[in-house]
C-alpha cells in the first residue's frame, strides 16, 4: 500500500510520523500551489466547495506519485461531505488512476473511528503499536499547535515582519524530523524562547480578531490566502477558534472529565440556532456569541456554496452580541489584492471603534 492524505496546515507532520512508525509507505502530496488549484478546478463539478476541489487536487498530485490509497475526511452529517470520497474516487478512476479513497467520519466516529481506520491501513498492526505511534504523532501535533499560538501573539508586534513565520517554519521542519520525545520537548521549549525574544514594539496594543468558519478553510492557509499572516502584518493578533489538537482533546476518547468545548459553543448559539446545520455552521454562530466580549472583531471564513456557513453568515449580524464580522468567501476566485483591501478596511473600522471606546478595549499586550 502507498498512502497519502490531504494537506491541511501542518497535519502531514504528525501523520507522517504515525504512519512511518507503523511501517506504512506514506507519501506527502506536493504542497498546495497554483497547479493543485488548476487541476482541482478543472476536474471538479463547478458548484462544489473549495475543500472538495483542493482535496481532489491533492489526490491527483498524489496519484501522479503512484499512491493507491488516499485517507480523507468524510461523514454522514447534513452537508455534502459524506458524498465526496465516492465522487472523488470516481473522478480519479475516470482520469485513469486506481486509487481507493478511504474516508473517516470525523464528527460521528471521532477518534475511535480514526484509530480503527489506522488499524486497517496498517494491515492489522497490534493496538499497542498503534497507540504508541499515535501518541508520538499527537505529541508533534501539540508541539506545533502550542508554538503556533505563540506565533499568533508575536506576529502583530514584531519589529521585523516575517520573523515569527520564519521561526515557525524552521521549527516545523525540525519537528517533522524529530524522532523522540526529548528532542521534541527541547524543540518546543527553544522555539518558544526564541519567539519570546523577538524584538517587538511594546507601544502598541494589538487588536484581537477571532478567526472562525469552516474547518478546512480555517486550517489550510492556501485556501484562505494566509489570512492570519496578513492580519498579523496589519498589527492584529488572531485567535483561531479551531486547532486539530483541540478536536482530538475534546473527543470523548480523551475526555473522561466531560470537558466538552463543543457543547459550550452549541449552548451559546442556541438563542439563534437550535440545531446542527451541518459542517461548522452551528459552531461559527456559537463562537461569535461566546467570544464577543474578548474580540474586537471576527473574521468568518466560508467556502463559496457552503450551505452551513451561508446560514451562519446570515445569522451573525442579528445577534445581540455586537462585534463586527467580516465574512470572506473562499474559492478559486478569491484574489489576494481584493482580500487585502477588505482586511485593511476592516482593521480601520476596528481601530476607529476602539478609539471611540465602543470596541472591547483589550489590553492586547503580549
Ligand atoms: S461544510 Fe461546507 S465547505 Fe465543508 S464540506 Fe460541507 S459544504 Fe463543503
Amino acid at each position: 500500500m502507498r498512502l497519502a492524505m490531504p494537506h491541511m496546515g501542518n497535519i502531514y507532520i504528525p501523520f507522517r510520523s504515525l504512519f512511518e512508525r507503523l511501517g506504512i509507505d506514506y507519501v506527502i502530496p506536493p504542497p498546495n500551489t497554483q497547479r493543485t488549484l488548476s487541476l482541482a478546478v478543472r476536474y471538479s463539478p463547478e458548484g462544489l466547495c473549495i475543500p472538495f476541489k483542493l482535496l481532489l487536487g491533492n489526490m491527483i498530485e498524489a496519484a501522479e506519485l503512484g499512491i493507491d490509497t488516499f485517507l480523507t475526511v468524510g461523514g454522514c452529517g447534513i452537508c455534502r461531505l459524506g458524498y465526496y470520497a465516492k465522487i472523488q474516487e470516481q473522478i480519479l478512476c475516470d482520469l485513469g488512476y486506481n486509487v481507493e479513497v478511504v474516508s473517516v467520519g470525523v464528527s460521528e466516529n471521532k477518534l475511535a473511528g480514526l484509530l480503527k481506520k489506522i488499524k486497517r491501513l496498517s494491515q492489522d498492526a497490534p493496538w499497542i503499536k498503534i497507540i504508541r505511534a499515535f501518541r508520538f504523532g499527537l505529541a508533534k501535533l501539540y508541539a506545533l499547535d502550542k508554538i503556533e499560538q505563540v506565533v499568533q501573539k508575536v506576529r502583530p508586534v514584531e519589529l521585523l515582519k516575517g520573523t515569527s513565520n520564519q521561526l515557525f517554519s524552521r521549527a516545523s521542519e525540525a519537528i517533522n524530523r524529530a524522532d523522540d520525545y526529548a528532542t521534541l520537548k527541547k524543540l518546543e521549549k527553544d522555539t518558544i524562547s526564541e519567539l519570546n525574544e523577538v524584538t517587538r514594539n511594546n507601544e502598541v496594543e494589538p487588536l484581537i480578531v477571532g478567526i472562525t468558519g469552516e474547518f478546512y478553510v480555517v486550517l489550510e492557509p492556501f485556501s484562505n490566502l494566509d489570512v492570519e499572516s496578513e492580519l498579523g502584518k496589519l498589527g492584529v493578533e488572531v485567535r483561531r477558534t479551531t486547532f486539530v489538537s483541540n478536536w482530538i482533546k475534546y473527543s470523548w476518547f480523551l475526555n473522561p472529565l466531560g470537558l466538552n468545548e463543543k457543547a459550550r459553543i452549541h449552548q451559546a448559539a442556541l438563542p439563534y440556532l437550535k440545531r446542527d446545520i451541518g459542517g461548522d455552521g452551528w459552531e461559527s454562530v456559537g463562537e461569535k456569541v461566546l467570544h464577543a466580549g474578548e474580540y474586537d472583531g471576527l473574521v468568518h471564513l466560508a467556502p463559496f456554496t457552503c450551505m452551513p456557513e451561508i446560514v451562519a453568515q446570515n445569522i451573525m449580524p442579528a445577534t445581540r452580541e455586537k462585534i463586527p464580522v467580516l465574512t470572506i468567501i473562499c474559492d478559486e476566485q478569491l484574489a489576494k489584492s481584493g482580500m487585502l483591501t477588505r482586511l485593511e478596511a476592516f482593521v480601520d473600522l476596528l481601530q476607529c471603534r476602539r478609539r471611540a471606546g465602543s470596541g472591547n478595549g483589550h489590553k492586547g499586550k503580549v
